[in-house]
C-alpha cells in the first residue's frame, strides 16, 4: 500500500511539472511548452518511464495539450499508446515518435488501426536507420491510406547548446551532419517520395495537414 501511496505521488507530481510548464511557463520564464514529449527505451517500458507517461497522460487531459513519444529502434510504441490511451489520452491525441526506426509494417498498421501518428521524423539520422529504408516503410503506409495519419520530421536542431556532438573528424558522422538538418526532408526526401509514387496530395497531407489538425483538435 504504501509503494502504491509512493507512485501515485510520484505521477501526481511529475504531471504537476508538466502542468506547470504547459500553463505557465518552462522554469521561471513565462514560455509554455504546447507538446509533452516521453520516452520509453529498447528494452520494454520500465517502471519509471510508466510513471512518466501516466504523467502525461494527466498533463494532456487537464490541459489538452498533444503527446509526441520517443521510441528507441522503433520498438515498444504501441506498448506506450496503450498505456496513454488506458489512461484517458484519446488516441488522435498522440505522436508514436521515431516510428520510422522499425521497417515492421504490421506494427505500424496496428498503432494506426488504433488511431493514433506515426512519426517519421528522423529522416538523416543515419547512425540508427537508413532513409532509404525509412522511404521505403513511408511509402508503404501511404499505399495502405494512411497518409492522414502520418507526420515527418527530422529530430534535428539548429543550434546545439552545451557540448558539441561527438566526434564529426569521423567520415561517417560527419557525412551524416552535412544531411541531418532541418531542409532535409524538402531538399532530399520528397524527391525519393515522389519517385515511389507518392502524389502532391499525400505530401501535403503530411506536411501541412496533418501537423495542424494533431496541433488544433
Ligand atoms: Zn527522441
Amino acid at each position: 500500500m504504501a509503494r502504491r501511496g509512493r507512485r501515485l505521488w510520484r505521477v501526481a507530481s511529475i504531471a504537476e511539472l508538466f502542468i506547470h510548464e504547459l500553463t505557465r511557463g518552462i522554469g521561471d520564464t513565462d514560455i509554455r511548452a504546447g507538446i509533452i514529449k516521453v520516452a520509453t527505451g529498447a528494452h520494454g517500458v520500465s517502471a519509471y518511464e510508466r510513471t512518466v507517461l501516466e504523467a502525461a497522460a494527466i498533463a494532456s487531459r487537464e490541459t489538452g495539450a498533444p503527446i509526441t513519444t520517443h521510441t528507441d529502434d522503433g520498438r515498444f510504441g504501441d506498448e506506450q499508446q496503450l498505456i496513454l490511451t488506458d489512461a484517458g489520452v484519446p488516441a488522435h491525441r498522440i505522436i508514436i515518435g521515431h516510428s520510422c526506426g522499425t521497417s515492421d509494417h504490421a506494427y505500424h498498421m496496428r498503432i494506426l488501426e488504433r488511431g493514433s501518428y506515426l512519426g517519421f521524423d528522423r529522416f538523416g539520422v543515419l547512425v540508427v536507420q537508413d532513409d532509404e529504408v525509412r522511404v521505403k516503410s513511408l511509402l508503404a503506409l501511404l499505399a495502405a491510406g494512411k497518409e492522414s495519419q502520418l507526420v515527418v520530421s527530422h529530430d534535428s536542431v539548429w543550434c546545439w547548446r552545451g557540448e558539441p556532438i561527438p566526434d564529426t573528424h569521423d567520415p561517417g558522422v560527419a557525412a551524416m551532419f552535412s544531411i541531418w538538418t532541418p531542409t532535409h526532408f524538402f531538399e532530399r526526401i520528397i524527391p525519393k517520395l515522389k519517385a515511389g509514387g507518392a502524389t502532391d496530395v499525400q505530401i501535403t497531407r503530411l506536411l501541412e495537414e496533418n501537423p495542424r489538425r494533431f496541433f488544433a483538435e
